[in-house]
């Protein structure tokens, strides 16, 4: 065997990578199988244990197994293949919105099969959706369940879990025969974790005990080998955002000098007094654009507090100065809600707004890029597409970032690499929704300045709080009834453990399709990650304009959607979700003169904790207090799921979690830049990647 260390072989050194899937693991990053070894799970399953179906209850995410005692095809307003599994103690319905013949063959009764995932109430009782499923051929295998927590990964397009799984198998295999891992950090920095080695670490991580939940479930999680990679990250991370800051620092901008009579124009036909929150805010941002190096600071500002109009003077100031602009968000819906915000308001001062999406057809497509390189495009709105390699701007002077916590470190590094060249670069403001406490800050934007809006606008009712059990559903649903009824408009949001835009879409299909049934009178919209653009964006307009009254979504409205005549928010399995991301969904109502209610529809038993965390969401409207309780409660439960809810995207670490390392984590990256250089290079390529390039911009 290969005496190389394993960041020098090429991943296509495993059996069964061939060319497409190499470019295919390229996608998230791995090319080299240290690469695939530091590819972490971002959560486990447990399939150590069958649970017998008697005790498989909503919202959980179960395996069970039991023999198929009837199957066919259902016809509803949607054509389903759904089988019954029976194992004694219990019934559930396995239901496939998509399947095939072969499948529909293979799922016959009698046949023994093992399922995991999440239960649902559907048309009959307890249901999964599209489970992961086996059939099983005897008894043997019946009996043999794994005796490590099932990792899940991060994954793309073209890669199943399990192929991912096989894979890292073999990577696994291969570090056990040559434990060419190289140790970077110095000894004297891993002294607090117990001497646990860096191998040994990542095969945990990997194929964790079954028992390993419980030391995990702690308020802290103590399991050394995850919290030395965490350390390790989180110090990679971190240097390379001071070394981002550094280079920032050497770089020039263009010193923006706008007469500002365009914004006195705007600011006086605005329906609204600005804010002195805002106007600060404002005045801060003004001062760095007429600055010598570029901009580089973070607005922060609980949901409503007005961040859109604070964007909006920075980009006319930087427009009356001569130069693009361009706004990008996270999700296409709000993308296309800021296109329709700013051509409102800049319609009478001749600002030429130009869109792009990754979805514009070619045609509008060449006819954008070409207004903005020939500078006949003022503002680009759009998604990361106004990104991409071939936008040519004439004179770009400001990137505004909306939602920012959606976009991980990653693409604010690509973006500060695309967006200039030589040492000229433009300047950056990056919004983001969610109040962040100042530990996490510290870490998670190390690189950015940073201004707050401490103040709402004016006028505004707090939104009502209250917490409903599943048990008394239809009474909700009379609510509901009621407030559309009565003129006003509501949203329903369904929440899902599983991060898959798949799944969620099924789960809110089929809550649209209960809801309908149950409210036959009240026009009910649908709005999911699988839609279409287009079609996502006629839902959002026809709720705009009041012929939806009410709207079933999944979280993809978590962000920035602005519908004032929405006073009703219904959340489904509320105590799945981050308190941050509650507080930015519930931020959806409240924005009218109407008082405006939220309920959380929560499954019972609630844990402590669960009752603990929705007891804050139901106290407090404060987004920055809510943040800092979300920080010192996240932890326990957290182990599985922590991507969805956290502000970047780390592989292991986890920001809440690991908040009392973080000034470890200072003093060493100061340290290390200081007395080991040299390890800093190998260091941020191990955990970030293709972009340790953008560290030497
Ligand atoms: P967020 O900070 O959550 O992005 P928005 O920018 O979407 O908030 O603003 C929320 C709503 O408040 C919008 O309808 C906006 O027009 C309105 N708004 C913003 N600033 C003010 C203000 N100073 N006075 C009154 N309303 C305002
Ligand atoms: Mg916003």
């Amino acid at each position: 065997m290969t005496g190389q260390p394993l960041d020098q072989i090429p991943i296509d050194r495993l059996t069964g990578v061939g060319p497409k899937m190499k470019a295919r693991l390229a996608d998230l990053g791995i090319e080299s199988v240290q690469d695939l070894l530091f590819h972490l799970p971002y959560r486990y399953e447990d399939r150590t244990r069958i649970t017998p179906i008697g005790q498989a209850f909503f919202g959980d995410c179960v395996q069970v197994q039991g023999e198929i005692v009837d199957s066919g095809v259902q016809f509803g307003r949607r054509r389903s293949f759904r089988c019954v599994v029976s194992d004694g103690s219990g019934m559930l319905s396995i239901r496939f919105y998509h399947f095939n013949a072969m499948q529909q063959n293979r799922l016959a009764n009698g046949k023994l099969i093992r399922c995991y995932g999440e239960v649902r109430y559907g048309r009959s009782g307890i249901e999964m959706y599209h489970p992961e499923y086996r059939i099983l051929s005897g008894e043997a295998e019946a009996d043999a369940v794994p005796d490590s927590l099932t990792p899940v990964y991060p994954t793309t397009e073209g890669i199943h879990q399990g192929r991912i799984r096989k894979l890292v198998q073999q990577a696994l295999q291969m570090l056990a025969r040559t434990e060419k891992l190289p140790e970077l950090l110095p000894a004297h920095f891993l002294r607090d974790f117990g001497g646990i080695d860096l191998a040994e670490s990542v095969r945990l991580l990997h194929e964790p005990p079954a028992d390993v939940q419980l030391d995990w479930s702690g308020r802290t999680d103590n399991s050394p080998a995850r919290r030395r990679l965490a350390f390790e990250e989180l110090l990679a991370h971190r240097i390379c955002m001071r070394r981002l800051k550094l280079d920032v620092s050497a770089l020039q901008s263009p010193r923006l000098s706008g007469r500002q009579e365009l914004l006195k124009r705007f600011v006086e036909g605005l329906p609204f007094r600005l804010t002195e929150a805002q106007r600060k805010v404002y005045r801060e941002i003004r001062a760095d654009l007429s600055g010598r190096t570029p901009m580089m600071r973070l607005v922060q500002g609980d949901v409503g507090s007005g961040k859109t109009v604070v964007a909006a003077l920075a980009a006319l100031y930087a427009i009356e100065s001569g130069f693009q602009v361009c706004l990008m968000a996270p999700t296409e819906i709000l993308a296309e809600q800021h296109l329709h915000t700013f051509r409102q308001w800049f319609e009478s001062l001749d600002v030429r707004i130009g869109w792009l999406s990754g979805k514009t057809r070619a045609k509008a497509r060449k006819q954008v890029l070409e207004d903005l390189s020939a500078g006949n495009c003022d503002l680009l709105i759009g998604t990361h597409a106004v990104f991409q390699e071939s936008v040519q701007y004439q004179r770009l002077g400001l990137i505004v970032v909306d939602e920012q916590h959606r976009f991980g470190v990653h693409q604010r590094l690509a973006l500060r690499e695309k967006a200039g060249s030589g040492s000229m670069r433009p300047h950056q403001l990056v919004m983001t929704a969610t109040p962040i406490p100042r530990t996490l800050a510290m870490s998670a934007y190390a690189d950015l300045d940073c201004s707050v809006i401490d103040e709402l606008p004016p006028g505004r009712t707090p939104v009502n709080t209250a917490m409903t059990s599943n048990e008394r559903r239809a009474q909700v649903v009379e609510r509901i009834a009621s407030a559309c009824g009565g003129g006003r408009q509501a949203y329903w949001v369904c929440t899902l453990i599983d991060d898959s835009e798949t799944l969620q879409a099924q789960a809110a299909e089929a809550t649209a399709e209960q809801l309908r049934e149950a409210l036959p009178g009240i026009r009910v919209g649908l709005v999911h990650g699988r839609l279409k653009p287009a079609e996502k964006a006629e839902v959002m307009d026809n709720f705009k304009q009041g012929e939806i009254q009410l709207l079933v979504a999944t979280t993809v409205i978590e962000v920035g959607v602005d519908v004032p005549n929405a006073s009703l928010m219904v959340i489904e399995n509320p105590e799945r979700l981050g308190l941050a991301q509650l507080h930015q969904l519930r931020g959806r109502v409240g924005r009218g003169a109407e008082q405006s209610h939220c309920l959380l529809l929560y499954q019972p038993p609630l844990s402590e904790l669960s009752r603990e965390r929705l007891r804050i969401i139901r106290e407090s409207n404060d987004g920055f207090l809510i943040a800092e309780e979300d920080l010192r409660l996240r932890g326990p439960g957290q182990l599985l799921g922590t991507r969805q809810t956290g502000l970047m995207s780390f592989r292991v670490a986890d920001i809440s979690r690991d908040s009392d390392m973080l000034e470890q984590v200072r003093d060493t990256c100061d340290e290390l830049l200081a007395s080991h250089p040299a390890v800093a290079e190998p260091l941020i390529r191990r955990w970030l990647g293709e972009s340790s390039h953008y560290a030497d911009v």
